[in-house]
């Protein structure tokens, strides 16, 4: 059986030998940008580039979801390599699609060409005979939680569940034979070097607000109406208001979007919608800001006599990093790209964004490092994958490699891992505590 080292050669070898194959599956998406579980034709391509590399998987899953499957030698764990599918909204990003201003702001198209790379790597003769457990490609959808009224009405239609990719995946069971799961997401940040790895993230609530009012003559006869849109200005100045009460250490973002402001201009707003975030540190920390949140909310209703219905919807937990997967995915990092290019980022170091793949945290070992190669803030109209030998290539490589490291040696590193594992919660536990942060409240403020 080859060695360790050897696999690794034959593993970069291999993803050197289809760069071009695999850049090719990120461009194409990127070209064809579509938002959480609207991923049709992204989902198409996984499909078929996977049939092209003869990796049996199934399709479909969460709506738009495909996992695919290496065996190994010999039975053992199964580690998944996760690539998220969708894009966000940004109109005006060169690269969005004029009809829906849906656009890879956030570099998602990067992940499914590495989650493929790193397939290919793996299927480099000898590899997955020397190994012993499997691997689970898996792209999955929505993990911008976006298009929340869209989200809500396929939840209500009972099509979804949760309604963020790895959330479903995980309510769905499609995690359960996965023993350990990682994934790389580009960043333009450029202290964070070619590769950087650490801290955690802020966890969420999501917000959908309907601001019930009357419509009336907005000329002739406003008395006769209930201005909801009133309302909704009442509540965002009154959660403003609340900012100065929100603890630094909490870091607490509130933020969201008007979705719907009224339905002509002579006619008095009847319905406005409002989709948010209520970001916090930790579960606490949310569901403190969230309290105050909502009674920002009545109190816009109460001020108009209008009505207000708070949909909370169950968001994302915060990230845990697994030290050991650290450890390893660092070791492979260095080896290819050298440690001056690698960043550690403090434990509890938290830029202030959420990630589903904090959920997944909460029930198996994971980690959420970041290759470069983008240009641009995130999520801004400038964001670019611009060096896919960097942010495609180069992280396709190193998750090849940790998964050698994890299951080569009767995958005693993955086994260390398991055995040393100690999950926040099972996945029972995981879906009771999203189960009850989701709540419907009608308040009547007239
Ligand atoms: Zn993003
Ligand atoms: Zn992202």
């Amino acid at each position: 059986m080859p060695a360790r080292d050897e696999l690794k050669e034959k593993v970069q070898f291999a993803i050197d030998q289809r760069k071009e194959w695999i850049i090719q599956v990120s461009r194409t998406i990127l070209d064809h940008p579509e938002p959480g579980f609207l991923e049709t034709k992204t989902s198409k391509l996984v499909s078929e580039k996977l049939d092209e590399l003869g990796i049996h998987h199934q399709a479909g899953i969460a709506l738009t979801g495909v996992k695919g499957r290496l065996t190994g030698g010999r039975p053992g764990p199964t580690v998944a390599l996760i690539g998220e599918m969708d894009s966000l909204k940004v109109p005006g990003h060169p690269k969005a699609d004029p009809e829906t201003g849906a656009a890879h702001a956030c570099g998602h198209h990067a992940q499914i060409g590495m989650m493929l790379g790193a397939a290919v790597g793996l299927l480099a003769p000898e590899v997955m005979q020397s190994l012993a457990g499997n691997v689970a490609l898996m792209a999955v959808p929505a993990e911008e939680f976006i298009d929340v009224e869209y989200r809500w009405k396929l939840h209500e239609e009972g099509k979804l569940g949760l309604m963020a990719g790895k959330q479903e995946f995980i309510r769905l069971g499609a995690f359960d034979d996965v023993d350990m799961a990682m994934m790389v997401h580009t960043t333009s940040r450029e202290y964070d070097g070619k590769f950087a790895l650490g801290g955690t993230s802020n966890g969420h609530l999501v917000k959908y607000i309907q601001f019930v009012g009357r419509a009336a003559h907005a000329g002739g006869a406003p008395h006769a109406g209930v201005n909801a849109l009133q309302a909704a200005m009442i509540a965002l100045n009154a959660i403003n208001a609340q900012r100065e009460t929100m603890r630094n250490d909490h870091t607490i973002r509130i933020h969201g979007i008007m979705t719907r402001g009224g339905a002509s201009v002579n006619s008095i707003p009847a319905d406005v919608r409002y989709e948010g975030r209520v970001r916090g540190r930790t579960t606490e920390a949310i569901e403190d800001a969230n309290a105050k949140v909502d009674r920002c909310f009545r109190a816009g209703a109460l001020a108009m006599g209008a009505a207000v219905n708070i949909i909370t919807i169950p968001g994302y937990l915060p990230m845990i990093n697994n030290e050991t997967l650290k450890e390893l995915f660092k070791e492979n990092a260095v080896r290819l790209v050298g440690e001056n290019q690698f960043v550690t980022h403090p434990r509890y170091r938290n830029s202030g964004g959420s990630t589903d793949m904090g959920d997944l945290s909460h029930i198996m070992p994971v980690i959420h490092p970041y290759a470069g190669g983008a240009t641009g803030h995130g999520h801004s109209t400038e964001y670019m994958v611009e060096d896919y030998e960097t942010a495609v290539i180069n992280p396709a490589k190193v998750m090849a490699m940790a998964v050698i490291d994890l299951l080569d040696n009767d995958a005693a590193r993955a086994q260390e891992i398991l055995a040393k594992n100690r999950p926040a919660m099972t996945r029972e536990q995981y879906l009771a505590f999203q189960s009850q942060r989701l709540r419907e409240e009608l308040y009547e403020g007239r």
